[in-house]
């Protein structure tokens, strides 16, 4: 606390601050801009996002539009955090499973799904929740990526389906700042009150997670 107030050294400190205080007051204003344009825009919170119809928020993924009954607008990750990625498996071929999330009847669909050639196919924006994980709370923290195959076909899980997939999971965990680890990139049949067994016991799981690690890194996976 302080004791001496009011004394005159004290009056010089305080046209000291009065004078010193108009020039913080720009420079807060001018490092108040900075930091906002240091953030990125879809960190802030309360800001209306722009849309562009077709954008897509992984380079490389195109855009095949999901019914609006298969997900919910939203504005994550500024009203929900983002910190989870969940890997399913379609139970069906790629071109079924674009089918069902366009179709209004399905009541699901996941922002991506992945190709066993390695193409993915983003079906929902990341600003928005999909029902992908039959849970509510983890529907709204996460980002839910099909891949097109058969938990019981290990051969559908090709290698160009896992190198794409850790990539785009690498780049999920990058823009939300998601720790890359089993904590956070779980399977489907690991959300809580789920009866789902995807991806199943062939979905390889060390090596999907090594290669989401050095697509992190940048480094050539081996
Ligand atoms: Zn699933």
């Amino acid at each position: 606390m302080e004791q001496t107030k009011g004394g005159p050294d004290r009056r010089i400190g305080r046209r000291a601050l009065i004078i010193g205080g108009a020039a913080a007051a720009v420079g807060t204003g001018a490092l108040l801009a900075r930091d906002e344009l240091s953030r990125m825009w879809w960190q802030v919170p309360g800001v209306d996002k722009p849309r562009v119809e077709g954008a897509v928020d992984y380079t490389g993924a195109r855009w095949v539009a999901a019914s609006s009954a298969n997900w919910r607008r939203a504005d994550r990750p500024a009203d929900y955090t983002v910190d989870m990625v969940i890997v399913h498996v379609t139970q069906g071929s790629f071109d079924s499973a674009v089918q069902v999330f366009q179709d209004p009847g399905h009541g699901a669909a996941s922002h991506y799904i992945v190709r066993d050639d390695g193409h993915i196919t983003q079906m929902i924006r990341e600003l928005d929740v999909a029902y992908h994980a039959g849970n509510r709370e983890y529907n709204e923290r996460s980002v839910g990526i099909e891949h097109a195959g058969f938990v019981d076909r290990p051969q559908d899980f090709t290698d160009a389906m896992y190198a794409a997939s850790a990539r785009l999971t690498a780049g999920i965990c990058a823009r939300y700042g998601i720790p890359v680890d089993r904590e956070h990139i779980i399977g489907h049949v690991e959300v809580p009150g789920t009866d789902h067994t995807d991806p199943g016991e062939h979905w390889d799981w060390d090596r999907y997670m090594r290669l989401v690690r050095r697509a992190g890194t940048g480094s050539t996976p081996a």
